[in-house]
């Protein structure tokens, strides 16, 4: 077994780090203190650094504008990218941009692919997917109430959702509803485009996730569709297929959210290293001179080598068997990671005593943030009850 990575994809590697240490993690205070104003002009600035490098949009195959990275490549950089909370936008393969327009490249007809992917990939507009909705629980989205029904040549939705990352500021949505109510429950609902400047969308609010609003980008909406009239060609894909295109979504996003949460797990390890060796308890004994945060570090490091081996893996697995032959990997990391990467960031803020709990690390982003990846794109319990059955049943066929 091989794990060594190209030389030349290892030297962009080591630019992009450099980049994102140096230009964007003096960004994060903007980000910390919440000065929209000035980050915004501040990102744009930094994305026009990245196009000039050609790194945009790793995630994109080139004909698309972007830099056609194969699965197991793109995890590489998702780890660099994840090291500050601004990498992912700034480079352009930002959730839940990156996961739509893989949609529209996958299913959108040319008119739809000239009027929203184009713009989307070029990083023009920004786009938002809603699917959970507030009545009903996601994790078993088939139980949907948003409804888009028939009427002449339009579609008219009607329906309620919430934490639809990135919404406010959004040029379109990519809608989740049911189209085909009479059809099994797994071939009830379609995705639907719809602009965000439709009368009939609402954007209700930013939801205060512990504590904070958030803004632009950095957000989850909460949006009501009412009466809500689009094009019966804003239709992605084929009625009733929304589902199995959702599933085809986390597929690859999931590696990206993994890949991501192992970059923070890096940083977070070297601030507590580095904190550690500073911070002295008495003159001459550091933090880092007490076992139990030896203990910590060491443990921290352990299990993040642990996580990434298996993400790498199952990038590995899809890029080579496909999505279905990795089903059980994919389930693995995404429990795995997220809680590796919740222990991580809490030993790194235990180490900074009451300097973690504030906004003038990141770390405090990261704990209030990233408590989510346990819950978005399948909680944790979905994960393990779906590959324990699978292991289960494997027994089982033995008998
Ligand atoms: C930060 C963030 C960003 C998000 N972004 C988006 C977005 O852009 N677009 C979008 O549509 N949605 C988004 N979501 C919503 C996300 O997909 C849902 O929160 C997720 O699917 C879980 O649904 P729920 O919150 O309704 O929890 P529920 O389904 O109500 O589940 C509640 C809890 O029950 C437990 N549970 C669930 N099923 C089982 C089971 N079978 N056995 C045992 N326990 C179980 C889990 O612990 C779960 O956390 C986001 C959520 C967060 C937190």
């Amino acid at each position: 077994m091989d794990f060594s990575v190209d030389s030349k994809i290892q030297s962009t590697l080591a630019g992009i780090r450099s980049f994102v240490e140096t230009q964007l993690v003096p960004l994060e205070p903007l980000l910390l203190a919440a000065r929209w104003d000035e980050l915004g002009p501040a990102l744009e600035a930094q994305r026009q650094a990245v196009r000039e490098h050609g790194w945009w949009a790793p995630n994109l195959p080139v004909a698309a504008g972007g830099g056609g990275a194969d699965l197991v490549e793109l995890g590489l950089w998702s780890e660099e990218l994840g090291r500050s909370p601004l990498g992912h936008y700034v480079f352009g393969c930002q959730a839940p941009d990156a996961g739509n327009a893989e949609l529209l490249l996958l299913h959108g007809s040319e008119a739809q692919k000239r009027r929203y992917l184009d713009p989307l990939a070029a990083g023009r507009t920004r786009s938002c997917f809603c699917m959970t909705e507030p009545e009903f629980a996601g994790s078993n989205p088939v139980q949907m109430g948003t409804r888009a029904v028939r009427d002449g040549d339009d579609y008219v939705i009607d329906g309620h959702k919430w934490f639809a990352t990135a919404a406010d500021g959004a040029a379109f949505a990519i809608v989740m509803a049911v189209t085909e109510a009479e059809a099994s429950r797994y071939e009830r609902a379609s995705m639907i485009l719809v602009d965000c400047d439709n009368p009939g969308f609402h954007l209700l609010r930013n939801i205060p996730v512990m504590g904070h609003g958030g803004d632009g980008y950095f957000s989850h909406g909460e949006v009501r569709f009412e009466q809500c009239r689009v094009p019966a060609s804003n239709l992605l894909g084929r009625p009733g297929a929304g589902f199995v295109m959702a599933q085809e979504r986390l597929g690859p996003g999931r590696i990206h959210h993994c890949m991501r949460w192992l970059g923070i797990c890096r940083r977070a390890l070297e601030m507590m290293c580095d904190y550690a060796l500073t911070r002295e308890l008495a003159p001459e004994r550091p933090l880092a001179s007490q076992q139990i945060v030896q203990a910590w570090i060491a443990e921290s490091s352990a299990e993040l080598h642990a996580a990434r081996a298996l993400v790498l893996e199952a990038a590995w697995r899809i890029e080579k068997h496909g999505f279905k032959a990795a089903r059980d990997h994919i389930s693995m990391i995404k429990f795995l990671t997220a809680n590796t990467l919740q222990r991580i960031v809490d030993r790194a803020v235990q180490v900074h005593g009451a300097l973690g709990v504030t906004d003038d690390t990141v770390l405090a982003f990261w704990y209030r943030e990233e408590r989510a990846a346990r819950i978005y794109d399948g909680p944790d319990e979905v994960h393990k009850l779906s590959l324990a059955r699978h292991l289960l049943k494997a027994r089982q066929g033995r008998g």
